[in-house]
């Protein structure tokens, strides 16, 4: 088959990814294997290409936002053509302290799609079936793949933040994750507040109907109940800490920062703020999600690249010079 596999620590941003002709993975028990319709490029990607995450396999297929139709490995809950979608979280130990409490995302033996097992920037995929999730056959499959990740854990950080309808709702740093946080709040009933540097985002982020848009050094001009940060920025998190109301909540959607700075704690922590990290999903975090997204039909904006051009896919992601997510087709 088909793939882009990594070549460990590329020093250019161009040539990341070598297209190859590789074996098909063999079916083993419990996984399925699926043939790849879609698959979302995320900027984890972009993090692990680039280095900024440790290599935990050679050779790696990347890519975790997968839409595909079973082809081996089907069951009765699983008939083959089955159309499923995986995403991040590949995988479980089940039996470690976090599985056990109901926190399987912080699983201390985890699987990551497309980084600690291959992924997705294949033309098949073998996958651990108790790890797909259904999804509707008469959707399209590139307007799919983006929920998988961006979507999912977008959702994650709405809920780490504690959001509650009817509040005021900060989004720092804007991209796929933040336009498909817009419409479920929005179905809550609350105001979004976007700040971002990007003028095309700031349009997109008006248009999409956010309650009020300003560029990175604006402040929102009411005090936020919740906000949640996109950008691989440690500054962009102290700026909307200090956009807070006592006792608000910052979440930080984010795998990986450049550096935390020095910030005051009397003025922007004390008053029962909180900082709280967002890690990987949990099965449960994909079903709400993928049910509201399907609920409220929301249709990404994507740019459709081929497997040939998934390089150019990561490029567009690294400059975000595309106004959708970038979704590869095999
Ligand atoms: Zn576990
Ligand atoms: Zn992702």
């Amino acid at each position: 088959m088909k793939a882009a596999i990594l070549n460990t620590r590329s020093s250019t941003s161009k040539d990341h990814l070598r297209i190859a002709e590789v074996p098909r993975p063999e079916p083993k028990l419990g996984y399925v294997l699926l043939h790849v319709l879609a698959c979302g490029v995320c900027r984890t990607d972009l993090h692990i290409a680039e280095g900024d995450l440790p290599v935990l396999c050679q050779d790696l297929i990347p890519g975790h936002q997968i839409v595909g139709e079973v082809v081996e490995g089907a069951s009765e809950a699983l008939p083959v053509g089955s159309r499923v979608g995986v995403s991040w979280m590949g995988g479980t130990d089940g039996d470690c302290f976090y599985c056990k409490h109901g926190m399987e995302n912080l699983c201390d033996h985890p699987t990551f799609t497309g980084y600690s097992v291959n992924g997705g920037y294949a033309e098949y995929v073998l996958v651990r079936e108790d790890f797909t999730h259904p999804l509707p056959q008469e959707l399209d499959a590139t307007h799919v793949a983006p929920l998988l990740c961006a979507g999912i854990i977008g959702f994650r950080s709405l809920r780490v933040a504690g959001v509650q309808h009817g509040e005021r709702v900060g989004l720092f740093g804007f991209g796929s994750s933040a336009t498909l946080a817009i419409p479920v709040l929005q179905s809550w009933g609350c105001e979004v507040y976007v700040v971002t540097r990007g003028a095309a985002h700031r349009a997109t982020a008006a248009k999409l109907g956010a309650t009020w848009v300003g560029k990175e050094d604006a402040k929102p001009p009411a005090a936020l109940d919740r906000a949640v940060t996109f950008a691989p920025s440690g500054k962009v998190v102290v700026d909307a800490l200090s956009s807070l109301r006592k006792g608000g909540v910052v979440a930080i959607n984010a795998i990986h920062l450049d550096q935390m700075p020095a910030f005051d704690y009397d003025t922007l922590l004390w008053g029962e703020r909180q900082i709280r990290s967002v890690a990987n999903m949990t099965r449960a975090d994909a079903t709400d999600f993928l049910k509201i997204a399907h609920d409220l039909n929301i249709q990404p904006r994507v740019s459709v690249f081929s497997l040939d051009d998934a390089n150019k896919a990561l490029l567009a992601v690294k400059n975000e010079t595309e106004d959708g997510s970038a979704v590869i087709v095999p």
